[in-house]
Protein backbone atom coordinates (compact mmCIF):
# COMPACT_ATOMS: atom_id res chain seq x y z
CA UNK A 1 0.00 0.00 0.00
CA UNK A 2 1.35 3.17 -0.66
CA UNK A 3 1.60 6.25 1.54
CA UNK A 4 -0.19 9.48 0.87
CA UNK A 5 2.53 11.78 -0.25
CA UNK A 6 2.98 15.06 2.34
CA UNK A 7 4.25 18.34 1.67
CA UNK A 8 6.13 19.68 4.04
CA UNK A 9 6.90 23.41 2.71
CA UNK A 10 2.76 23.18 3.14
CA UNK A 11 2.61 22.09 6.22
CA UNK A 12 4.89 24.66 7.78
CA UNK A 13 3.46 27.09 5.73
CA UNK A 14 0.42 26.52 7.44
CA UNK A 15 1.35 26.99 11.44
CA UNK A 16 2.96 30.20 10.37
CA UNK A 17 2.46 33.04 12.08
CA UNK A 18 2.18 36.65 10.68
CA UNK A 19 3.94 39.01 12.08
CA UNK A 20 6.56 42.28 11.69
CA UNK A 21 9.45 40.49 13.78
CA UNK A 22 13.05 40.05 11.41
CA UNK A 23 12.64 35.77 11.95
CA UNK A 24 9.86 34.13 10.49
CA UNK A 25 7.48 32.26 13.18
CA UNK A 26 5.95 29.29 13.45
CA UNK A 27 2.89 27.70 15.74
CA UNK A 28 4.45 24.55 16.87
CA UNK A 29 1.40 23.62 18.97
CA UNK A 30 -0.76 22.66 15.65
CA UNK A 31 0.81 19.51 15.48
CA UNK A 32 0.11 16.26 17.19
CA UNK A 33 1.17 16.00 20.80
CA UNK A 34 4.11 13.84 20.77
CA UNK A 35 5.05 12.51 17.68
CA UNK A 36 6.06 16.46 16.09
CA UNK A 37 3.90 15.65 13.03
CA UNK A 38 0.68 16.75 12.21
CA UNK A 39 -1.90 13.84 13.17
CA UNK A 40 -3.42 12.26 9.89
CA UNK A 41 -7.19 11.19 9.22
CA UNK A 42 -6.74 9.13 6.03
CA UNK A 43 -10.15 8.20 5.63
CA UNK A 44 -11.64 11.48 5.45
CA UNK A 45 -8.76 12.70 3.47
CA UNK A 46 -10.12 9.83 0.59
CA UNK A 47 -13.71 11.10 1.38
CA UNK A 48 -12.77 14.36 -0.06
CA UNK A 49 -11.00 13.22 -2.97
CA UNK A 50 -14.25 11.29 -4.15
CA UNK A 51 -15.96 12.82 -6.53
CA UNK A 52 -18.86 12.14 -8.93
CA UNK A 53 -21.29 10.21 -8.04
CA UNK A 54 -21.81 7.64 -10.87
CA UNK A 55 -21.34 3.62 -10.13
CA UNK A 56 -17.64 3.35 -10.11
CA UNK A 57 -15.95 5.42 -7.53
CA UNK A 58 -13.49 7.98 -8.53
CA UNK A 59 -11.47 10.15 -6.55
CA UNK A 60 -9.18 13.05 -7.46
CA UNK A 61 -5.27 12.09 -6.67
CA UNK A 62 -3.98 15.39 -7.37
CA UNK A 63 -5.21 16.85 -3.79
CA UNK A 64 -3.69 13.43 -2.41
CA UNK A 65 -1.62 14.88 0.94
CA UNK A 66 -3.25 18.23 1.16
CA UNK A 67 -5.06 19.03 4.82
CA UNK A 68 -8.88 18.45 4.98
CA UNK A 69 -10.98 21.24 3.55
CA UNK A 70 -7.82 23.96 4.11
CA UNK A 71 -7.02 25.60 1.06
CA UNK A 72 -3.21 25.92 1.09
CA UNK A 73 -2.22 29.22 0.14
CA UNK A 74 1.51 30.18 -0.22
CA UNK A 75 2.52 32.24 2.56
CA UNK A 76 5.32 35.43 1.92
CA UNK A 77 8.34 34.59 3.65
CA UNK A 78 9.68 37.26 5.17
CA UNK A 79 13.02 38.09 3.25
CA UNK A 80 15.83 37.50 5.45
CA UNK A 81 16.98 40.84 6.83
CA UNK A 82 20.86 41.36 7.63
CA UNK A 83 20.60 41.94 12.00
CA UNK A 84 22.64 45.16 12.81
CA UNK A 85 24.84 44.42 15.22
CA UNK A 86 23.36 45.73 18.67
CA UNK A 87 24.27 48.34 20.61
CA UNK A 88 26.23 47.66 23.75
CA UNK A 89 24.73 49.43 27.05
CA UNK A 90 26.76 49.59 30.07
CA UNK A 91 23.64 50.57 32.91
CA UNK A 92 25.51 50.64 36.33
CA UNK A 93 29.06 50.81 35.68
CA UNK A 94 31.44 49.70 38.27
CA UNK A 95 34.08 52.39 37.46
CA UNK A 96 34.66 54.70 34.73
CA UNK A 97 37.81 54.85 31.93
CA UNK A 98 38.22 58.33 31.39
CA UNK A 99 39.59 59.52 27.58
CA UNK A 100 40.26 62.99 26.58
CA UNK A 101 41.14 62.52 22.78
CA UNK A 102 42.64 65.36 20.73
CA UNK A 103 39.50 65.24 17.88
CA UNK A 104 41.21 67.53 15.71
CA UNK A 105 38.05 69.06 13.86
CA UNK A 106 35.68 67.18 15.94
CA UNK A 107 36.99 63.58 14.29
CA UNK A 108 38.96 60.92 16.34
CA UNK A 109 42.53 60.54 15.48
CA UNK A 110 43.56 57.34 14.04
CA UNK A 111 45.70 57.45 17.52
CA UNK A 112 42.36 58.42 19.72
CA UNK A 113 40.76 55.54 18.90
CA UNK A 114 43.46 53.35 19.89
CA UNK A 115 43.59 55.13 23.27
CA UNK A 116 39.65 54.13 23.20
CA UNK A 117 40.38 50.47 22.44
CA UNK A 118 43.15 50.45 25.04
CA UNK A 119 40.85 52.19 28.02
CA UNK A 120 38.10 49.38 26.83
CA UNK A 121 40.50 46.98 27.49
CA UNK A 122 40.92 48.46 31.02
CA UNK A 123 37.20 48.61 31.27
CA UNK A 124 36.25 45.18 31.06
CA UNK A 125 33.07 43.96 31.07
CA UNK A 126 32.44 46.15 34.35
CA UNK A 127 33.57 49.34 34.01
CA UNK A 128 32.58 51.87 31.29
CA UNK A 129 34.40 53.82 28.87
CA UNK A 130 33.42 57.67 29.33
CA UNK A 131 35.02 60.31 26.44
CA UNK A 132 35.57 64.10 27.94
CA UNK A 133 35.96 66.30 24.68
CA UNK A 134 35.03 70.08 23.89
CA UNK A 135 32.65 70.60 21.28
CA UNK A 136 30.75 67.66 19.09
CA UNK A 137 32.99 64.74 17.84
CA UNK A 138 31.58 62.19 15.29
CA UNK A 139 31.54 58.14 15.56
CA UNK A 140 32.26 57.97 19.34
CA UNK A 141 30.25 55.21 20.46
CA UNK A 142 31.34 52.98 17.51
CA UNK A 143 34.94 53.87 19.13
CA UNK A 144 34.22 52.36 22.00
CA UNK A 145 32.84 55.03 24.26
CA UNK A 146 29.72 53.89 26.66
CA UNK A 147 29.18 57.45 27.74
CA UNK A 148 30.45 60.98 26.63
CA UNK A 149 30.98 64.30 28.31
CA UNK A 150 30.60 67.18 26.76
CA UNK A 151 31.66 71.17 26.88
CA UNK A 152 31.97 74.33 24.80
CA UNK A 153 35.67 74.99 25.01
CA UNK A 154 36.81 78.60 23.96
CA UNK A 155 37.86 79.39 20.48
CA UNK A 156 41.68 79.53 19.41
CA UNK A 157 44.40 77.91 20.94
CA UNK A 158 44.62 77.73 24.57
CA UNK A 159 46.04 74.84 26.13
CA UNK A 160 46.17 75.67 29.50
CA UNK A 161 42.61 77.00 29.19
CA UNK A 162 41.67 73.29 27.81
CA UNK A 163 43.92 71.68 30.74
CA UNK A 164 41.56 73.73 33.56
CA UNK A 165 38.44 73.04 31.50
CA UNK A 166 39.36 69.27 31.49
CA UNK A 167 40.76 68.99 35.20
CA UNK A 168 37.19 70.71 36.37
CA UNK A 169 35.17 67.57 33.95
CA UNK A 170 37.74 65.18 35.34
CA UNK A 171 37.07 66.10 39.33
CA UNK A 172 32.88 65.36 38.30
CA UNK A 173 33.73 62.05 36.29
CA UNK A 174 35.80 60.65 39.45
CA UNK A 175 36.98 57.93 37.05
CA UNK A 176 39.42 55.27 38.03
CA UNK A 177 41.85 55.26 35.30
CA UNK A 178 42.01 58.65 32.84
CA UNK A 179 43.93 58.00 29.28
CA UNK A 180 45.57 60.63 26.99
CA UNK A 181 46.89 59.90 23.70
CA UNK A 182 50.87 60.54 23.65
CA UNK A 183 50.37 62.72 20.76
CA UNK A 184 51.79 66.87 20.27
CA UNK A 185 48.50 68.18 22.32
CA UNK A 186 47.44 65.16 24.33
CA UNK A 187 50.89 64.91 25.57
CA UNK A 188 50.88 68.60 26.83
CA UNK A 189 47.37 67.76 28.25
CA UNK A 190 47.88 65.34 30.09
CA UNK A 191 51.53 66.98 32.00
CA UNK A 192 49.26 70.36 32.37
CA UNK A 193 46.77 68.18 34.03
CA UNK A 194 48.60 65.94 36.02
CA UNK A 195 50.90 68.99 37.38
CA UNK A 196 47.80 70.68 38.15
CA UNK A 197 46.55 67.92 40.16
CA UNK A 198 49.40 67.00 41.64
CA UNK A 199 49.53 63.44 40.74
CA UNK A 200 52.08 61.02 38.95
CA UNK A 201 51.47 60.49 35.12
CA UNK A 202 52.61 57.48 33.45
CA UNK A 203 53.55 58.41 29.36
CA UNK A 204 54.15 56.97 26.49
CA UNK A 205 52.22 53.32 27.46
CA UNK A 206 52.78 50.65 24.46
CA UNK A 207 50.82 47.75 26.36
CA UNK A 208 47.69 48.84 28.25
CA UNK A 209 45.92 45.62 30.16
CA UNK A 210 43.86 45.22 32.79
CA UNK A 211 46.72 43.54 34.84
CA UNK A 212 49.40 46.45 34.19
CA UNK A 213 51.10 49.33 31.63
CA UNK A 214 54.25 48.71 30.35
CA UNK A 215 56.68 51.52 28.26
CA UNK A 216 60.44 51.04 26.98
CA UNK A 217 63.01 53.07 28.94
CA UNK A 218 66.57 53.82 28.37
CA UNK A 219 66.79 53.75 24.94
CA UNK A 220 64.39 50.61 24.68
CA UNK A 221 66.87 48.69 26.65
CA UNK A 222 64.08 48.38 29.76
CA UNK A 223 60.88 47.95 30.31
CA UNK A 224 58.93 49.58 33.22
CA UNK A 225 55.48 48.11 34.00
CA UNK A 226 53.00 49.26 36.78
CA UNK A 227 49.72 48.51 37.81
CA UNK A 228 47.03 50.29 35.91
CA UNK A 229 48.13 54.00 37.24
CA UNK A 230 45.07 57.09 36.98
CA UNK A 231 46.98 58.80 34.69
CA UNK A 232 48.37 57.81 31.36
CA UNK A 233 49.04 58.59 27.83
CA UNK A 234 49.41 55.70 24.99
CA UNK A 235 51.92 56.02 22.63
CA UNK A 236 51.12 55.74 18.86
CA UNK A 237 49.80 52.57 17.32
CA UNK A 238 50.90 50.30 20.16
CA UNK A 239 47.62 49.20 20.92
CA UNK A 240 44.52 48.09 18.85
CA UNK A 241 41.25 50.48 18.02
CA UNK A 242 38.25 48.53 19.58
CA UNK A 243 36.43 46.00 17.25
CA UNK A 244 33.28 45.09 19.41
CA UNK A 245 29.77 46.06 18.55
CA UNK A 246 28.97 50.03 19.06
CA UNK A 247 28.52 51.38 22.53
CA UNK A 248 26.18 53.77 23.74
CA UNK A 249 27.68 56.91 23.82
CA UNK A 250 25.05 57.92 26.48
CA UNK A 251 25.71 62.01 27.16
CA UNK A 252 26.70 62.72 31.35
CA UNK A 253 25.60 65.81 32.52
CA UNK A 254 28.70 68.62 33.37
CA UNK A 255 28.83 69.21 36.64
CA UNK A 256 30.98 72.08 37.65
CA UNK A 257 31.62 75.83 36.00
CA UNK A 258 33.85 75.51 33.20
CA UNK A 259 36.57 77.97 33.31
CA UNK A 260 36.95 80.02 30.18
CA UNK A 261 38.90 82.18 31.16
CA UNK A 262 42.60 81.67 29.65
CA UNK A 263 44.99 81.76 33.20
CA UNK A 264 47.03 85.00 33.48
CA UNK A 265 50.76 83.31 33.35
CA UNK A 266 50.29 82.54 29.67
CA UNK A 267 50.42 86.07 27.50
CA UNK A 268 49.54 84.42 24.10
CA UNK A 269 49.61 81.34 22.27
CA UNK A 270 49.14 81.07 18.84
CA UNK A 271 49.66 77.85 16.35
CA UNK A 272 52.26 78.41 13.77
CA UNK A 273 50.47 76.05 10.94
CA UNK A 274 53.84 74.39 9.41
CA UNK A 275 54.07 74.80 5.50
CA UNK A 276 52.24 71.72 3.60
CA UNK A 277 55.25 71.70 0.80
CA UNK A 278 58.44 71.52 3.38
CA UNK A 279 56.73 69.14 6.07
CA UNK A 280 58.10 65.95 5.90
CA UNK A 281 56.57 63.24 4.19
CA UNK A 282 55.71 61.24 6.68
CA UNK A 283 54.16 63.65 9.03
CA UNK A 284 51.98 65.39 6.07
CA UNK A 285 48.54 65.21 6.74
CA UNK A 286 47.47 65.68 3.22
CA UNK A 287 49.69 64.66 0.10
CA UNK A 288 49.47 65.25 -3.18
CA UNK A 289 50.83 62.38 -5.28
CA UNK A 290 52.08 62.09 -9.08
CA UNK A 291 52.50 58.54 -10.73
CA UNK A 292 53.91 57.67 -14.77
CA UNK A 293 50.15 58.24 -16.19
CA UNK A 294 51.04 61.89 -15.22
CA UNK A 295 53.06 63.75 -17.62
CA UNK A 296 51.78 67.73 -17.31
CA UNK A 297 54.17 68.11 -13.95
CA UNK A 298 53.67 72.03 -14.13
CA UNK A 299 49.40 71.80 -13.22
CA UNK A 300 50.22 68.99 -10.70
CA UNK A 301 52.26 71.40 -8.40
CA UNK A 302 49.79 73.88 -9.33
CA UNK A 303 47.01 71.76 -7.85
CA UNK A 304 49.48 70.38 -4.92
CA UNK A 305 49.92 74.31 -4.08
CA UNK A 306 45.92 75.51 -4.29
CA UNK A 307 45.11 71.97 -1.83
CA UNK A 308 47.45 73.32 0.58
CA UNK A 309 48.80 69.37 0.33
CA UNK A 310 52.37 68.22 0.23
CA UNK A 311 53.40 66.72 -3.05
CA UNK A 312 54.41 62.68 -3.20
CA UNK A 313 55.55 60.43 -6.76
CA UNK A 314 55.69 56.96 -7.24
CA UNK A 315 58.95 55.39 -7.94
CA UNK A 316 58.88 55.47 -11.29
CA UNK A 317 58.80 59.68 -11.33
CA UNK A 318 61.78 59.33 -8.98
CA UNK A 319 63.80 57.28 -10.76
CA UNK A 320 63.07 58.99 -13.75
CA UNK A 321 64.17 62.40 -11.63
CA UNK A 322 61.21 63.91 -12.49
CA UNK A 323 60.23 64.28 -8.80
CA UNK A 324 62.75 64.34 -5.75
CA UNK A 325 63.49 60.99 -4.19
CA UNK A 326 62.48 62.01 -0.30
CA UNK A 327 59.16 62.57 -2.51
CA UNK A 328 58.41 58.52 -2.90
CA UNK A 329 56.04 56.99 -1.27
CA UNK A 330 56.03 53.60 -0.40
CA UNK A 331 58.14 50.36 0.75
CA UNK A 332 61.35 51.82 -0.22
CA UNK A 333 60.47 55.91 0.26
CA UNK A 334 58.04 56.98 2.85
CA UNK A 335 55.22 55.34 4.50
CA UNK A 336 52.42 57.71 5.17
CA UNK A 337 50.01 58.70 8.07
CA UNK A 338 48.49 60.71 6.24
CA UNK A 339 44.42 61.63 6.70
CA UNK A 340 44.46 61.63 3.03
CA UNK A 341 46.26 60.87 -0.35
CA UNK A 342 45.04 61.71 -3.94
CA UNK A 343 47.11 59.95 -6.20
CA UNK A 344 47.11 61.05 -9.63
CA UNK A 345 47.81 58.04 -12.45
CA UNK A 346 49.34 55.73 -10.30
CA UNK A 347 48.81 52.06 -10.78
CA UNK A 348 48.58 51.16 -7.21
CA UNK A 349 51.70 48.55 -7.34
CA UNK A 350 51.85 46.57 -3.87
CA UNK A 351 54.94 48.50 -2.87
CA UNK A 352 53.51 51.86 -3.65
CA UNK A 353 50.08 50.11 -1.28
CA UNK A 354 52.29 49.44 1.35
CA UNK A 355 53.62 53.31 1.59
CA UNK A 356 49.44 54.30 1.76
CA UNK A 357 48.55 51.48 4.25
CA UNK A 358 47.65 53.58 7.00
CA UNK A 359 45.88 56.62 5.13
CA UNK A 360 42.08 57.01 6.02
CA UNK A 361 40.97 58.77 2.84
CA UNK A 362 42.50 57.83 -0.59
CA UNK A 363 41.33 59.21 -3.57
CA UNK A 364 42.22 58.00 -6.98
CA UNK A 365 42.63 59.35 -10.14
CA UNK A 366 43.61 56.79 -13.45
CA UNK A 367 42.33 55.63 -16.72
CA UNK A 368 42.08 52.28 -15.78
CA UNK A 369 39.16 51.32 -14.39
CA UNK A 370 40.87 48.35 -13.27
CA UNK A 371 43.84 49.69 -11.37
CA UNK A 372 44.68 48.82 -7.85
CA UNK A 373 44.54 52.22 -7.26
CA UNK A 374 41.17 53.02 -8.11
CA UNK A 375 40.48 49.62 -5.73
CA UNK A 376 41.59 50.55 -2.89
CA UNK A 377 40.33 54.16 -2.81
CA UNK A 378 37.48 55.02 -1.19
CA UNK A 379 36.39 58.20 -4.18
CA UNK A 380 37.68 56.63 -7.60
CA UNK A 381 37.97 59.13 -10.90
CA UNK A 382 38.27 56.97 -13.85
CA UNK A 383 39.73 60.10 -16.13
CA UNK A 384 42.39 61.31 -17.79
CA UNK A 385 44.97 62.85 -14.73
CA UNK A 386 45.86 65.55 -17.38
CA UNK A 387 42.11 66.83 -17.46
CA UNK A 388 40.74 66.04 -13.89
CA UNK A 389 43.94 68.63 -12.58
CA UNK A 390 42.44 71.99 -14.81
CA UNK A 391 38.90 71.07 -13.42
CA UNK A 392 39.60 70.71 -10.09
CA UNK A 393 42.01 74.00 -10.04
CA UNK A 394 38.90 75.95 -12.13
CA UNK A 395 36.47 74.37 -9.06
CA UNK A 396 39.03 75.70 -6.18
CA UNK A 397 39.28 78.75 -8.13
CA UNK A 398 35.59 78.96 -8.03
CA UNK A 399 35.05 78.03 -4.42
CA UNK A 400 37.68 80.85 -3.27
CA UNK A 401 35.43 83.30 -5.46
CA UNK A 402 38.33 84.49 -8.48
CA UNK A 403 37.65 82.35 -11.06
CA UNK A 404 35.12 82.97 -13.68
CA UNK A 405 31.35 82.22 -12.64
CA UNK A 406 29.77 79.31 -14.66
CA UNK A 407 32.82 78.26 -16.37
CA UNK A 408 32.34 74.88 -17.24
CA UNK A 409 34.19 72.02 -15.70
C1 LIG B 1 61.99 46.23 -4.47
C2 LIG B 1 61.03 47.23 -5.05
C3 LIG B 1 60.68 48.29 -4.28
C4 LIG B 1 59.79 49.26 -4.80
N1 LIG B 1 59.41 50.30 -4.03
C5 LIG B 1 58.56 51.21 -4.51
C6 LIG B 1 58.12 52.31 -3.72
O1 LIG B 1 58.53 52.48 -2.59
N2 LIG B 1 57.24 53.19 -4.26
C7 LIG B 1 56.74 53.04 -5.52
O2 LIG B 1 55.91 53.86 -5.94
N3 LIG B 1 57.13 52.02 -6.29
C8 LIG B 1 58.03 51.10 -5.82
N4 LIG B 1 58.43 50.09 -6.61
C9 LIG B 1 57.99 50.10 -8.02
C10 LIG B 1 56.60 49.54 -8.18
O3 LIG B 1 56.66 48.15 -8.30
C11 LIG B 1 55.94 50.10 -9.46
O4 LIG B 1 56.77 49.84 -10.55
C12 LIG B 1 55.66 51.58 -9.41
O5 LIG B 1 55.03 51.92 -8.22
C13 LIG B 1 54.78 51.98 -10.57
O6 LIG B 1 54.60 53.35 -10.58
P1 LIG B 1 53.34 54.02 -11.31
O7 LIG B 1 52.12 53.44 -10.77
O8 LIG B 1 53.53 55.48 -11.24
O9 LIG B 1 53.57 53.61 -12.84
P2 LIG B 1 52.84 52.56 -13.74
O10 LIG B 1 52.91 51.21 -13.17
O11 LIG B 1 53.42 52.76 -15.11
O12 LIG B 1 51.30 52.99 -13.73
C14 LIG B 1 50.82 54.16 -14.33
C15 LIG B 1 49.33 54.22 -14.08
O13 LIG B 1 48.83 55.39 -14.64
C16 LIG B 1 47.61 55.11 -15.33
N5 LIG B 1 47.49 56.10 -16.40
C17 LIG B 1 48.06 56.10 -17.61
N6 LIG B 1 47.70 57.22 -18.29
C18 LIG B 1 46.90 57.93 -17.48
C19 LIG B 1 46.24 59.17 -17.60
N7 LIG B 1 46.34 59.90 -18.68
N8 LIG B 1 45.49 59.59 -16.56
C20 LIG B 1 45.38 58.86 -15.43
N9 LIG B 1 46.00 57.67 -15.27
C21 LIG B 1 46.76 57.21 -16.27
C22 LIG B 1 47.76 53.72 -15.83
O14 LIG B 1 46.48 53.13 -16.03
C23 LIG B 1 48.55 53.08 -14.71
O15 LIG B 1 47.67 52.52 -13.77
C24 LIG B 1 59.31 49.12 -6.12
C25 LIG B 1 59.68 48.03 -6.87
C26 LIG B 1 60.54 47.09 -6.36
C27 LIG B 1 60.91 45.93 -7.19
Amino acid sequence: MSRPRRDPRAERAATFIAGEGPRPRYDRTRRAAGSGRPRRDPRAEREAQRIGGGARLRYDLTQVGRPIGEAVAAVPRSAPVAEAPKTVIVETPAFLVAVVPDAPGGRLSGHDRQVLGAARALAGREGAVAVIVEGDCEGLGAAGADRVLRFDGAKGYDPAGRAARVGVALAGLAARHVLFPESLDGGDLARRVAVASGEALFTNAEVVAAKGLVRPARGRRVEQSLAPPRLATVAPDAVADYAGPPREARALPFEGSVPVETPKNIVSATRIPADPATVPLSLAEFVVSAGNGLTDLDTFRQVVTELHATPGASRVLCDAGLMPRHSQVGASGTVLAATCYFALGISGAPQHLQGVAGCEHVVAVNTDLHAAMIERAGLAVVQDAQAVMPALLRLLAQESGQGAEGAPL
